[in-house]
């Protein structure tokens, strides 16, 4: 299972000609599903990460916004200082565990340069999950007390800190990129031309990494040690490999969809791809493996960007000063700290009942915060979650985002969306994702390997779709009612 955080769909249009590695085998010899969405509304990375291999949306994972994900204080990583981690939030199961349930000996390794990339494509497993801190790849308590010899051996080469003052350079010659290379709004107006400079400083250079295409290189590098030391996929039973390559989601933010860097990390992704797979290949055969391809969501242009080229509504939006208001004049009816929470279009009221106590009346307080968002220039729409049940579902597809990304108990008052192209601002102008538009929720999907139909395909289908054509092809059963179907355009046609 490969995930490619950021990675849009039209990248793999435009920049065809010039994938001849492991994305361009994908997209010639897969199941190629051209119309895949992350179809729920905030399309941040660990509400997508928990799609992918669970077969469920956020309203049932229960992993809905970033800043709720897997931070687990209770969880501390092993040898590094940084933040605790685990799948605590994550409800139910997923394709592991059903795997797992026919094939007690099948093992998973799982494998980011994020923390929640890593965790949640594996659900509530305590298998083999690591993630990248400060120039060395640990785990949390909630998986090992210690690392083990393979990943004590690979940190101790010390790669990322061997990266001090290393150059970014484009990969092909100028004229192979149409883009131009030097648009001041990219980056935060420094650094946005070719070459860019990892840091002279060991240490600042570890952190910088994460920015730059190595980091994609290093993440495969340290997944092959990993299937070497646990002899993965050569013990009889089917495992699980789970990559979540971070760096095209660093590059998108910093430089945009439309700038040089995204093309040159995309072929860069390509070829690093091609030579992972040619090492699975070469100890197990092609026929050995099975691969699967997708995003955990897409990305908006940059609003300078996208203005330039007429989307006028093109802008970065806040609605903080409207909820820091209420929640000051909350403050003095009630006494307390903030009672209200926006997040990601979503206003959170975690203790309703508290509020309510102490003489508030909710509903009035909620009025006033959607009437004043309704005012604000790029706001879209503005909807109490008892209105999404009420919408068509087919034919509205952004209260059908909703209805898929709120669960009842979650404390979501508010749900608020943009206008296309607008974008939530981020405290340093960057591009951005989390909308429930198609810019941010359509991804690829390709499915590649033994038993799976090559094709194309223009359905429309789901991330949740994944894990029950997965399950199909292995031949195990879900555990529990999934919203997801398996698609039957990628499996054999007696299937
Ligand atoms: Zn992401």
């Amino acid at each position: 299972m490969i995930t490619v955080d950021q990675l849009r769909p039209d990248y793999l249009e435009r920049y065809r000609p010039q994938l001849i590695g492991g994305l361009g085998m994908l997209l010639r010899d897969g199941a190629v599903f051209t119309e895949a969405f992350q179809d729920h509304a905030v399309t941040e990375t660990a509400p997508g990460h928990a799609t992918i291999l669970s077969g469920r949306v956020p309203a049932h994972t229960g992993i809905i916004r970033n800043l709720a994900g897997v931070q687990d204080s209770t969880a501390p990583l092993v040898g590094v200082a940084g933040p605790g981690a685990s799948p605590a939030r994550f409800q139910g199961t997923a394709l592991f565990d059903w795997l797992q349930a026919a094939e007690p000996a099948a093992r998973a390794l799982s494998v980011s340069r994020k923390d929640r990339g890593a965790i949640l494509p594996v659900g509530r497993a305590k298998q083999t999950v690591y993630w990248y801190q400060s120039g060395i790849f640990t785990t949390s308590r909630y998986y090992a007390d210690s690392l083990p010899g393979w990943v004590r051996a690979f940190n101790a080469q010390r790669l990322p800190f061997k990266q001090a003052g290393a150059l970014w350079t484009p990969l092909l010659a100028p004229e192979s990129y149409s883009e131009p290379d030097s648009e001041p709004y990219e980056h935060a107006g420094h650094d946005f031309t070719f070459p860019h400079h990892l840091p002279t400083d060991s240490a600042q250079a570890a952190d910088t990494l994460v920015d730059v295409p190595t980091m994609d290189s290093l993440t495969l590098a340290f997944a092959l040690a990993g299937v070497r030391a646990l002899g993965l996929g050569g013990r009889g039973a089917t495992d699980l490999l789970a990559v979540s390559l971070s760096t095209t989601d660093a590059v998108g933010h910093l430089y945009g969809p439309d700038s040089r860097e995204i093309h040159d990390q995309v072929l860069r992704v390509d070829r690093y791809l091609g030579w992972f797979f040619g090492q699975l290949f070469v100890r197990y055969g092609p026929r050995g493996v099975m691969i699967v391809l997708t995003a955990d969501h897409g990305v908006t242009p940059y609003p300078e960007w996208a203005r330039a080229h007429g989307y006028r509504d093109a802008r970065r939006v806040s609605v903080d000063s409207i909820v820091r208001a209420v929640n000051t004049q909350l403050d003095a009816l009630a006494g307390g700290a903030d009672w209200l929470t926006f997040d990601t279009g979503m206003l959170l009221v975690p203790d309703r009942a508290k509020l309510a106590a102490a003489g508030v009346d909710v509903d009035s307080v909620i009025g006033v915060v959607a009437k004043r968002a309704r005012a604000v220039p790029g706001v879209a729409r503005v909807q109490r979650p008892a209105e999404l049940v009420r919408a068509d579902t087919l034919l509205d597809a952004v209260s059908r985002r909703w209805r898929h990304q709120v669960p009842p108990d979650a404390g979501v008052e508010l749900v608020i969306t943009l206008r296309p192209y607008a974008i939530w601002d981020a405290s340093v102008p960057i591009a951005m994702h989390g909308q429930p538009s198609d810019l941010d929720a359509h991804v690829p999907l390709i499915f590649w390997g033994r038993g799976i139909r090559r094709g194309v395909n223009g359905r429309r289908v789901r991330t949740v779709d994944i894990a029950p054509t997965l399950a199909r092809l292995l031949g195990v059963a879900p555990a529990e009612p999934l919203d997801g179907r398996a698609l039957a355009e990628a499996l054999p046609p007696a299937n």
